[in-house]
Order: structure tokens, then C-alpha cells, then sequence
């Protein structure tokens, strides 16, 4: 790399908001499950950009449908709409309970869209006093104003003056709460089938069909936000295909893109009718070179050998996480479903997975935490046994030197 395009680790405290702390180190370019940075040193990665990077960094099916569509159109506005917006479209119809698909470029954005779909629903079908939007402690939906008040962690929402009012948090997996509190003022439940920057919280048996009777008994939508769990993360295409309970709405994201931004809200035909031309919008949601790489990106993904080798993965993890933890004995579980992993640290290791992921960045492993007391990873979906191999041999050297003190 030239000098001239180096930048210093602390530009970003000069020239930055202040809102994240970025590790010291600066990554210049990614193949796979590895990434460089600006002095040569390589990384594996076992955070995949938050659960983004699902194919790994530059992909070539990614790469050849980003440099293809750049060079014929990136941008329209949804003055009018674009083939690769369709065909998307239709692919995640085809392969999803969904009839109909609304795009964002985000999470939040795709959240946010579902939460109005769903007050705008019960509005005019039911009426006004129809508002409640129950959601789960330690959920996470976003960082628009809507969804972080209804995402179940006050760190997150709390200090920005009034909240979008008629938020209910009952706790996750707990289905006499839901049945005490929900009612027919409850316009819908929002959740994540299985918790992600809570913790890695999977649902417990029974608990999503329960949720979903509850909601079918009070005329109330269900909302999965699969932003974190879609995209074939844990197995399936979507999470909920493995439990068989179907939502109303669902959000996704991250993954849905490999990289590039794009978010969408699918849903069906009954609750789609409700958004008219003018409810709702976004400037570049649809636009063609997004979907154009998310197209891509599904195509690849929903190949059969993909998500089979996603469980044959999670053992891979499962195995290796299990070897470290006969030696040093951290974790008290590891949790979660295919590629979103969490190692759950004991109580004499309480409050130290920041500490572990500093130790596995020196090392030159890339992990992510949910919360203080897990270790997170959620790597590209195709990352290889080499890879998973000599990147468990890295964090156990961090572990070792954290338990050494
Ligand atoms: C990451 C995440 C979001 C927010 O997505 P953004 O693209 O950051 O807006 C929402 N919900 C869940 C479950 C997530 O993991």
C-alpha cells in the first residue's frame, strides 16, 4: 500500500463522532475469511462483518455482479423500478412465505417499515386503540428511533427525549408473560427467533408456535426480525422455515446483501394492500446495484451445498470451541444455531469477552461479542475447514493469554 493512501488510527478521534471505539488496526483488503491491513498483517475473520459478510470478502459471484451492473446503471429512484429489483423480489417470494417485498438499506430501515405496516394494519382494520407493540428484553431491532424503542436494551433508547409510545418488553421465552399481557389492543409482536446481540439466546421448544398462537388469538401480527438470523445463517434460507411457525411480516438484512447495503420487508399479499402509493418510501431502497449483488448473493447462497456445509460448520466451531474449553475451562455453554455462535463465559470469566476479543485481534483472529459475557462469531457461511482450523488455533493462544493474566 502507498504512503500517500495510509491513514493513522487517530484520525478517527480527530475527524469522527465519537460513537464507536474501531480496534487500532486499519483492514485495506479482504479475500475469503481473511483480511489484511495497511501493514500486511492478516487476519482471519471469524466476525464476518456482523453476520454481513456471508460469502466472505470478495466473492467472485459478488464481485462479477457489482463491476456487471456498475457499468450499466446504479441509481433510479422508485420513480420507476428495475429488473434486478424484480427478479429479487420474486426469488425471496419463491423462497420465503411472502407474496410481497418492500426494500430498504438497512436493518433498521426494514424494521422500521414492518413496525409501520403493522400500525397502519390495525389502524385501519381494527382502529386506533389497536397500537401495542410488544417486544422482548434484550431484543435488537435497529437504531432508528421506532425500533431501538422497541429493541428491549434502554442503554441503547433511553436519553433521547420522548419514545414512540405504546412499547411493551415482556422477557424472551417466558410464555406466561405473553399470555397475561397480550390483548386485543396488541397490534403486533416483534422478535428475533433467536436472540443475536442479546446474548445468543435460541427460543426455547414450543416457544415461537406459542408466541404465534397467542398473536392469531388476538388479532395480532407477528414480526420476525431476521435481520441476524436470515440469509441462511442458521441452516435454513430463513429461521423460522425450521420451526415451521410462519410470521406476517419479516425483516432482513445484513447477510441479504453480502457486503452491500440492502435491507427488505417481506410480507404478504393481505397486509401488503395497506401501503398505497405514498405511505411509505426510501430514495435508494430498490435500487439496481444493490439488488443487483443481493441477487447474486442468493442465488449462491441457496445453493444446497451452502447450507448444508453451514451445519457441517457449526460442528467444525462446536468441535474446536469444545478442545479449548477441556484446557481452560472458560465457557459454560456455546449456544446458537449454525453460523451464529456464542461461547458463554463461566462466572469465573465473567464480564471479560471484550478482553478475549482484544487478545484474538493480537493474535490475528477477528471474533465479535453479544454482551459482556459472550463470545460471538458469525463468519462467512462458506469459510473453509482450513480456515475454522488454524483460526481456533489463534483464539486459543488468546485464551491462553488472558487466563495467564
Ligand atoms: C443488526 C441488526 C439490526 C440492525 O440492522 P442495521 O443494518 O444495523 O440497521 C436489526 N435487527 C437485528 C436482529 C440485527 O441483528
Amino acid at each position: 500500500m502507498t504512503m500517500e493512501h495510509k491513514v493513522e488510527r487517530k484520525l478517527f478521534d480527530e475527524v469522527m463522532v465519537p460513537c464507536y471505539n474501531p480496534m487500532p488496526m486499519i483492514p485495506d483488503h479482504g479475500k475469503g475469511s481473511r483480511i489484511w491491513d495497511q501493514e500486511g498483517r492478516e487476519y482471519i475473520d471469524f466476525a464476518g462483518g456482523i453476520a454481513v459478510s456471508c460469502l466472505g470478502h470478495c466473492h467472485p459471484v459478488m464481485v462479477d455482479a457489482l463491476t456487471e451492473q456498475a457499468q450499466k446503471l446504479w441509481h433510479l429512484s422508485n420513480v420507476m423500478t428495475n429488473a434486478p429489483a424484480l427478479r429479487l423480489a420474486k426469488r425471496l417470494t419463491e423462497l420465503s412465505f411472502a407474496d410481497r417485498v418492500f426494500y430498504a438499506n438497512s436493518g433498521a430501515e426494514a424494521n422500521e417499515a414492518a413496525l409501520k405496516l403493522a400500525r397502519r394494519w390495525a389502524k385501519e382494520e381494527h382502529g386506533e386503540h389497536k397500537s401495542e407493540i410488544i417486544a422482548f428484553t434484550k431484543g435488537f431491532h435497529g437504531r432508528t428511533f421506532f425500533t431501538v424503542t422497541v429493541g428491549g436494551q434502554p442503554a441503547y433508547s433511553d436519553g433521547f427525549g420522548p419514545k414512540p409510545g405504546d412499547v411493551t418488553h415482556l422477557p424472551y421465552n417466558d410464555i406466561a408473560a405473553l399470555a397475561d399481557h397480550i390483548s386485543e389492543r396488541t397490534c403486533a409482536v416483534m422478535m428475533e427467533p433467536l436472540q443475536g446481540e442479546g446474548g445468543i439466546v435460541p427460543p426455547e421448544p414450543g416457544f415461537l408456535q406459542a408466541v404465534r398462537e397467542l398473536c392469531d388469538k388476538h388479532n395480532a401480527l407477528l414480526i420476525f426480525d431476521e435481520v441476524q438470523t436470515g440469509n441462511g445463517r442458521t441452516g435454513t434460507f430463513y429461521a423460522y422455515q425450521e420451526s415451521g411457525v410462519e410470521p406476517d411480516i419479516l425483516a432482513t438484512a445484513k447477510s441479504l446483501g453480502g457486503g452491500i447495503p440492502i435491507g427488505a420487508m417481506l410480507t404478504t399479499e393481505r397486509l401488503a394492500a395497506h401501503m398505497k402509493p405514498g405511505v411509505h418510501g426510501s430514495t435508494y431502497g430498490g435500487n439496481p446495484l444493490a439488488c443487483a449483488v443481493a441477487e447474486a448473493v442468493v442465488n449462491e447462497v441457496t445453493k444446497p451445498d451452502v447450507l448444508d456445509g453451514v451445519m457441517e460448520r457449526e460442528q467444525w466451531f462446536r468441535d474446536g470451541l469444545e478442545a479449548i474449553n477441556d484446557k481452560y475451562g472458560i465457557f459454560s455453554e456455546v449456544r446458537g444455531k449454525g453460523l451464529l455462535l456464542g461461547a458463554a463465559l463461566n462466572q469465573d470469566w465473567e464480564g471479560r469477552a471484550r478482553d478475549i476479543l482484544v487478545a484474538a485481534g493480537e493474535e490475528g483472529l477477528l471474533v465479535l461479542v453479544a454482551g459482556p459475557n459472550v463470545v460471538r462469531f458469525t463468519p462467512s457461511l462458506v469459510i473453509t475447514k482450513a480456515d475454522i482450523e488454524e483460526g481456533m488455533a489463534r483464539l486459543e493462544r488468546a485464551i491462553a493469554k488472558v487466563v495467564a493474566g
